[in-house]
């Protein structure tokens, strides 16, 4: 048979590339959500309010009393590669924020219409601008406003016909985004957090800043969770291993659910571990076997140079130096808690 000729390469247009790369970072409404979520916590808010219609296809707003953005900034706000939060390289090791790559915003506008209304301290208005495929469409307008930042988005993945279809036919991602905020809520006491949808006057997610871990659990979780918990706290500063320090709250032998719910923040970052998520559920399966699915929501905090941050965006399964140690560590603290509980308890009834 004749060879086929090689097909000529050619470089892709930046348009299709950046839609190619803001499909990847913005998977689904709840990723949208989460970007937006983080950039008001990065932005030092204490109250951030999520609206969701249709699942987020319609619309997400997210409303914060951050800081703002400046005037000045409005051009570059959604450009790829944009940020106030990185500068170098090296800085990646010791960040803070949430974000760093200036990719968020700019992605929104590649998928959807991005609406965003600001104003900093001092001013007397703020100003609200729309952007499309990482531009500016029109000059920054003057408008009301209060403290803070509102982003709003519109019409997610109208340019992706297929997305749309199958984020339409699953069940939509309204229950992720709850759940997402609920996680939030617990981790970030000192913000307070509203999710609603559209048009509905009852909050489903409704936290106030606390001082109270327990507090925030029971507002999100309700008061049956709350009562049954049992916190757990451990340092060790062992400079052969690493420095390690963690702390949160596990549900005691009066909790019953049919699934473990796991609340994981590694250096105040929001993460998925299936292997702890394991090893804790066979704790409890030994050590609790009647009420074996606890609730557990965990907080490490570990020297920066042993989390790599930069994996892709929407990663949110971590994977740690000495992760079996950490793994082991964790598990011993929850068993010997448990146990702990668990005597108590049977020593109360007996007495
Ligand atoms: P990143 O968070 O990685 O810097 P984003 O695209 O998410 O990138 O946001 C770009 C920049 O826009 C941020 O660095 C920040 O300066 C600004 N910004 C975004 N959202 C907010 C907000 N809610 N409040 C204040 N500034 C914001
Ligand atoms: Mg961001």
């Amino acid at each position: 048979p004749r060879r086929k000729e090689p097909p000529r390469i050619h470089r892709l247009d930046e348009s299709v590339v950046n839609r190619i790369a803001a499909g990847e970072v913005i998977q689904r409404p709840v990723s949208a959500v989460k970007e937006l979520v983080e950039n008001s916590i990065d932005a030092h808010s204490t109250s951030i309010s999520v609206v969701v219609k249709d699942g987020g296809l319609k619309l997400i707003q997210v409303s914060d009393d951050g800081h703002g953005i400046r005037y000045e900034d409005l051009p570059i706000l959604c450009e790829r590669h944009t940020t106030s939060k990185l500068s170098t390289f090296e800085d990646l090791q010791s960040i803070k924020s949430m974000g760093f790559r200036g990719e968020a915003l700019a992605s929104m506008t590649y998928v959807g219409h991005v609406t965003a209304t600001t104003i900093t301290k001092g001013q007397l208005h703020g100003y609200r601008v729309s952007y499309r495929d990482g531009v500016m469409e029109h000059e920054p307008k003057a408008c009301a406003a209060v403290k803070g930042t509102q982003i709003m988005v519109e019409n997610l993945f109208y340019n992706m016909i297929a997305r749309r279809k199958t984020l339409q036919n699953s069940a939509d991602d309204y229950s992720k985004i709850v759940d997402l905020l609920s996680r939030f809520a617990v981790h970030h006491i000192h913000v307070g957090f509203s999710c609603r949808k559209h048009g509905a006057s009852r909050a489903d997610v409704h936290t106030v800043a606390t001082s109270s871990r327990l507090d925030a659990i029971r507002s999100v979780y309700g008061v049956s969770v709350a009562r049954s918990l049992i916190k757990i706290e451990n340092s060790d500063n062992n400079p052969s291993s690493s420095v390690f320090k963690m702390d949160g709250f596990i549900s005691d032998s009066n909790y019953v659910a049919k699934k473990i719910t796991m609340v994981l923040f590694i250096n105040d970052r929001l993460v998925e571990c299936t292997a702890l998520k394991r090893a804790i559920e066979i704790v409890y399966a030994a050590t609790l076997p009647k009420a074996s699915k606890p609730f557990v929501y965990i907080s490490v905090v570990l020297p920066p140079e042993h989390v790599d941050v930069n994996v892709h965006p929407t990663k949110r399964e971590v994977s740690l130096l000495n992760q079996e140690v950490i793994i082991e560590k964790i598990q011993s603290v929850v068993e010997s808690k448990l146990r702990n509980s668990n005597e108590a308890r049977t020593f109360q009834e007996q007495k």
